[in-house]
């Protein structure tokens, strides 16, 4: 049993945190994910004992790639290493001079082409490798036309962003097509794509050569972990500019225990019931909408499938009536009250959300009641 103001672990405690709920979704700022109990279990199983890492490795790259149908895929340390390694690969390649030689770019194709609205702090994950982007999307011409020019000589990739607000006009099939004409690979962030499951074989069927997912977001494995998949070749040279070998990823080490638990995360993943899950977010968004019901000026509604959003979230819209505290008011008060209640504020416009992906059962009635001791 732990108190109502314990974090809900004694380590955690001890060190004198604060207990957080979390209406923000899979943030890494508040710790990502729950780890569901067989993933903390296969982490402990496999936490002292010894293995070959580099057979490890393989194994573990078939196992990802018969889940999401590509030809090979590899454990990375976070979506971010899984970024760092993509640019490595499609750079040096596997050619072992060249590995050794980055961030140093001389003499290699050294330049991934970015669309001008998927811009985000993630690339410097790229450029840590080595990589300079170079923008497109901006000139004049069609889309297509543009990343056709944009494409040249020094392009050693393309990558197309998956995220909030990223829209991009051209398809992931379309970007393929132009980029694949030129014999460039496409690069994919799909950090936050999971659920839904689809997603998981739905990018590398349009044609992806490399893409990537968090492992401590919606799959639920450990925080730092992500899985890349793709092209055998590819993933062969991302292997090879990773931990354990010397390379420009030595510093992203996924470590063994972590490796066996995102596996047990992805097979979990992949055989639960998203729909029971879904099902489950939607009451807990109910519950908290219906603390914003009748008030003058405040519009609480579930704004269910919106690829914005994280789940069916919970979403209060203020209008011109509306005289209590602003959403950003809101929010700090909440994140300053124990337990510490973490919202979102103003994507669309000047509203506060709740995302419900990332609370556990009872947690929403207790969101529901500080909102409306809020709003009141
Ligand atoms: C979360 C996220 C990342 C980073 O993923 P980690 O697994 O935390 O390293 C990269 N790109 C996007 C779009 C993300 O949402």
């Amino acid at each position: 049993m732990t108190s109502t103001n314990s974090t809900g672990s004694k380590q955690f405690d001890a060190l004198g945190l604060k207990k957080i709920i979390n209406g923000r979704s899979w943030v890494t700022i508040l710790g990502g994910s729950r780890m569901p109990e067989e993933v903390q279990d296969a982490m402990t199983d496999a936490a002292n004992t010894f293995i070959d890492f580099h057979e490890l490795n393989k194994r573990a790259g078939t196992l990802i790639a018969e889940y999401t149908g590509a030809e090979a895929g590899l454990v990375v340390a976070g979506a971010s290493a899984g970024l760092l390694v993509q640019a490595a690969a499609c750079m040096a390649g596997s050619d072992p001079d060249r590995i050794l030689q980055l961030p140093d770019t001389n003499g290699m194709k050294d330049e991934i082409l970015i669309f001008e609205n998927h811009r985000f702090g993630f690339e410097i994950c790229y450029r840590t490798a080595g990589a300079t982007l170079k923008e497109w999307g901006k000139d004049e011409g069609t889309l297509a036309e543009q990343l056709e020019v944009a494409i040249d000589e020094k392009t050693a990739a393309v990558t197309y962003v998956f995220g909030p607000w990223m829209d991009c006009a051209l398809t992931l099939r379309e970007v393929v097509a132009i980029a694949h004409a030129k014999d460039v690979p496409v690069i994919v962030d799909a950090a936050a794509m999971l659920p839904p499951a689809d997603n998981l074989t739905k990018y590398v069927a349009e044609g992806a050569d490399l893409v990537t997912f968090s492992g401590g977001k919606g799959l639920r494995g450990p925080q730092s972990t992500g899985i890349l998949a793709g092209r055998a070749d590819l993933v062969e040279a991302a292997r090879l500019n990773m931990s354990p070998h010397a390379s420009v990823g030595r510093g992203s080490k996924v470590a063994k225990e972590e490796i066996a638990a995102v596996l047990v995360a992805l097979k979990r993943f992949v055989s639960m019931d998203h729909e029971a899950e879904w099902a489950t977010w939607r009451g807990w968004s109910e519950t908290i909408t219906a603390s914003g019901r009748s008030f003058d000026g405040l519009r609480p509604v579930i704004e269910d499938g919106d690829p914005n959003r994280q789940g069916p979230t919970a979403v209060f819209y203020f209008d011109e009536r509306w005289d209590g505290p602003s959403s950003k008011e809101i929010q700090a008060n909440l994140a300053a009250g124990n337990p510490s209640i973490h919202v979102g504020v103003g994507n669309y416009g000047d509203e506060l959300y709740v995302s419900p992906v990332a609370l556990e059962s009872g947690e929403a009635e207790t969101v529901a009641e500080a909102l409306r001791a809020a709003f009141s």
